[in-house]
C-alpha cells in the first residue's frame, strides 16, 4: 500500500531524515520506533504532505504522492493524527467527529445529497468504536488528555482512510490510558481491517501489537522486520544501548 524509498529531508544544513525506507502492506499494523530526534515525526510529515522531500519516493497505491499537498493526500486515503492533539476544543465530542464525517461525505457524494441521518449514524458508529459514546456531548476541551488523543483518532476515522497514520498516539498518557489506546489501535486494525502506521519512542509498547517494526536512528532506517528480527538485531541493540 505504501512504499517509502530513500527519502531525505534537511532543515538548513541539518539532515533530519537522510535515507529512510519503509514498506506498509495492506491490513498491516506497522510501527516506526527510534529515540527522540530520530526523524519519526519528520518522516510522517513527509508521508502526509506537511513537508516536501528533498529526494526519494513516497508511493501510495502505485502513485508517487511525494509532491502532493496534504489535502490531496488525505483525499487519496491517508488520514493522520499529530504528536500534539488537534481537536476543536469548544465543540462537543460528537460535533468534532461529525464535522469530519460530513467533509468526507461532501467530497464523495455528488448526485445524492448526503442524508444527515447517515452522517449522524456514521459519527455514532465511530464514537462507539473509539469508546467515546458516553462522552459524545462533552466539550472536547474538557476531556482528559487520553480521551482527547482518542478523539483525534476518531476524527481521523471520519475521513474513512485506507491508511491511518498516528504520531505517538500514547504520548503523555498514563499507563492505563496507554494500554487502552493500544487496544483501540489493535482493534481498529483487527476488526476493521484498517492499515495503521504509528510511531513510538517507547519500544516495549509496540512489540505486542505491531506486525512489522521499522527502526530509525539519526534519520536513517536501521531495519524493518517482524518483532523477533528487530529484537534480535545487533544494530538495533547498539542504537538503544548507545553503541557500547
Ligand atoms: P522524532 O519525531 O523522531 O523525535 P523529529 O522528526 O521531530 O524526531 O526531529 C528529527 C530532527 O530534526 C530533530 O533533531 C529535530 O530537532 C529536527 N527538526 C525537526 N523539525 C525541524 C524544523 N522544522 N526545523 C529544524 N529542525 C527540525
Ligand atoms: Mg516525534
Amino acid at each position: 500500500m505504501l512504499r517509502v524509498e530513500g527519502i531525505q529531508k534537511s532543515f538548513e544544513d541539518f539532515k533530519a531524515v537522510s535515507g529512510a525506507d519503509l514498506t506498509v502492506e495492506k491490513g498491516q499494523l506497522v510501527a516506526v520506533i527510534g529515540p527522540n530526534g530520530a526523524g519519526k515525526t519528520t518522516l510522517f510529515n513527509l508521508i502526509t504532505g506537511q513537508l516536501k522531500p528533498d529526494s526519494g519516493k513516497i508511493i501510495f497505491n502505485d502513485e508517487n504522492i511525494g509532491k502532493l499537498p496534504p489535502y490531496e493526500i488525505c483525499r487519496k486515503g491517508i488520514a493522520r493524527s499529530f504528536q500534539i492533539a488537534n481537536i476543536f476544543p469548544r465543540l462537543t465530542v460528537f460535533r468534532n467527529v461529525h464535522v469530519s464525517v460530513l467533509s468526507q461525505q461532501g467530497k464523495s457524494t455528488r448526485l445524492f445529497r448526503p442524508a444527515q441521518t447517515l452522517a449522524v449514524e456514521e459519527t455514532n458508529r465511530i464514537l462507539e468504536n473509539a469508546g467515546l459514546s458516553d462522552k459524545a456531548e462533552d466539550t472536547a476541551g474538557s476531556l482528559a488528555h487520553g480521551d482527547q488523543r482518542t478523539l483525534e483518532i476518531a476524527i481521523a476515522l471520519g475521513n474513512k482512510p485506507q491508511l491511518l497514520v498516528l504520531d505517538e498516539p500514547t504520548a503523555g498518557m498514563s499507563p492505563e490510558e496507554t494500554t487502552a489506546t493500544m487496544e483501540l489501535i489493535k482493534r481498529l486494525a483487527d476488526s476493521q481491517g484498517l492499515t495503521i502506521l504509528f510511531c513510538e519512542h517507547d519500544m516495549e509498547v509496540v512489540f505486542n501489537v505491531a506486525q512489522s517494526i521499522m527502526v530509525m536512528h539519526q534519520g536513517v532506517t536501521i531495519i524493518q522486520g517482524g518483532p523477533d528480527a528487530v529484537r534480535n538485531s545487533s544494530r538495533v541493540q547498539e542504537c538503544y544501548l548507545g553503541g557500547a
